[in-house]
């Protein structure tokens, strides 16, 4: 009731105050959020709009899946047709010709034999999926003994039992019992005290790898199915690799015929300055998950990128069996199909993950002008991402950061994320250069006004 009152007084836009209750917001302090809500109405191009009009610079492409900026107009033209003329059809034995198209169009972008592609709707389907096919893939090919999945301390793969069973932040993981069986972690690759305000890939860490070698000593390979890492660990804090290390770690997965899946929810189409990080590294993985940014965030959509090896591997048994026992009922959504071929259109037209490899440099320079900004501990940088490391105080953990983020939707019409101590910016890639002077200029503002 106390609740209710406070909002009473309050507008909120469209949403009348009793309203406020119902809605269970993912990752967020629910509470404290409806006392003072972030509403947001509208979006175009670089920027979102509060119900009163407000504009906010989008810092986080929404949630680093808006990469072609908002409402485009020849995306949402193409929802729209799509949904005039093809609502919905089951990808369960039947076919429509967006989901073939875009699967064809994703191969030709990605690396190696990446040949084939399977959809979901989420990250979080994307890992469990990718799990689930190197799982299976052992199987057919008579290994069944590779059970064991490796993942990697502060990675985060989604929150499906499977994500959060090989992700490696506690917090995810310690109230939803005894998770996968069978996983073990390799150690993250991130040290402040080596690798503090470093632009790109640090040269300090590649060697941390070769704890997958103490992995299989202790197991060995015969029951290792598969590791699987971000390239760039994103939601744990933005942990950029260090040099040398994802081609390490390939080798290792080689040396020993253990399945690499590189979770590229937050890497793929641009961020890092190319389609893929696997191309920006020059390491081919067994898989690529996928989602986000495939058709910028604007329908749910993820997938999987699987390797021929893989996809030759099922297609051996009697041609009418069903070659994969998984899938779902919005596997390749005929509007997310769309949405996404509309969206690799933008991307290829206006060279965006160019322009993310152009801006990288003018970016890396604007963040790191915070340094010596009080409370900053650390920035880090690669393609068009951005990590400003504050203390926090000494009673609650992440609570600077948290009323940094609050402050500049507030008072600063910007908007950026947080994930435990950690400011993240991952702007659309069509940011201008006077927008990225904004966004620090900004950010400096509430930093300095959080001290
Ligand atoms: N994998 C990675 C690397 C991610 O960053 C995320 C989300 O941020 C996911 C998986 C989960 O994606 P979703 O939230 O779409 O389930």
């Amino acid at each position: 009731a106390g609740l209710r009152a406070a909002n009473d007084a309050r507008s909120q836009g469209d949403v009348a105050p009793n309203d406020l209750e119902a809605w269970w917001l993912p990752f967020t302090a629910n509470r404290a959020f409806k006392r003072n809500p972030r509403m947001i109405a509208r979006a175009k191009d670089m920027h979102y709009y509060t119900p009163d009009g407000r504009a906010v610079l989008d810092g986080v492409a929404g949630l680093w899946c808006c990469n072609a900026g908002h409402n485009r107009a020849s995306i949402v033209a193409a929802i729209q047709a799509q949904a005039a003329e093809l609502d919905f059809s089951p990808a369960f034995q039947f076919g429509h010709a967006g989901g073939f198209t875009l699967a064809s169009r994703l191969a030709a972008m990605a690396p190696g034999d990446l040949d084939h592609a399977f959809f979901c709707n989420s990250g979080s389907e994307a890992v469990d999926t990718a799990l689930k096919i190197a799982l299976a893939y052992w199987n057919v090919r008579g290994e069944g003994g590779r059970t064991r999945l490796i993942g990697r301390e502060r990675g985060y793969h989604g929150v499906g039992f499977g994500g959060i069973s090989v992700g490696g932040i506690v917090t995810n993981r310690k109230f939803f019992g005894t998770l996968l069986a069978g996983v073990d972690h390799l150690p993250h690759t991130y040290s402040r005290e080596h690798q503090a305000f470093t632009m790109g890939e640090p040269d300090w860490g590649a060697h941390l790898a070769d704890d997958l070698e103490r992995i299989v000593t202790l197991h060995d390979a015969s029951t290792i199915a598969a590791v699987i890492v971000e390239p760039m660990a994103g939601s744990t804090g933005v942990l950029p690799p260090p040099k040398g290390y994802l081609q390490r770690l390939r080798q290792i997965c080689d040396r020993h015929g253990i399945l690499l899946i590189f979770d590229e929810v937050i890497c793929g189409f641009g961020r890092l300055g190319h389609a893929f990080a696997a191309e920006r590294y020059g390491v081919v993985p067994d898989m690529i998950t996928f989602a986000k940014a495939v058709n910028s965030g604007t329908v749910p959509m993820g997938g999987v990128l699987v390797s021929s090896r893989i996809y030759d591997a099922f297609m051996k048994g009697p041609e009418r069996t069903i070659e994969l026992f998984h899938g779902y009922t919005y596997s390749a959504h005929p509007l997310a199909c769309a949405a996404a071929l509309a969206t690799l259109d933008v991307y290829r037209d206006e060279d965006l993950f160019g322009r993310a490899k152009r801006l990288e440099p003018v970016f890396a320079e604007a963040l790191m002008s915070l340094r010596g900004l009080p409370n900053v501990l650390d920035i880090r940088t690669l393609g068009l991402v951005g990590a400003i490391d504050l203390a926090s105080r000494p009673d609650a953990a992440g609570a600077r950061a948290f009323e940094a983020m609050d402050r500049a939707f507030q008072d600063l019409g910007l908007m950026i994320r947080i994930t435990g101590e950690t400011i993240a910016v991952t702007p659309p890639l069509i940011i201008s250069e006077d927008q990225i002077g904004e966004l620090v200029d900004k950010l400096g503002r509430v930093i300095r006004a959080v001290a």
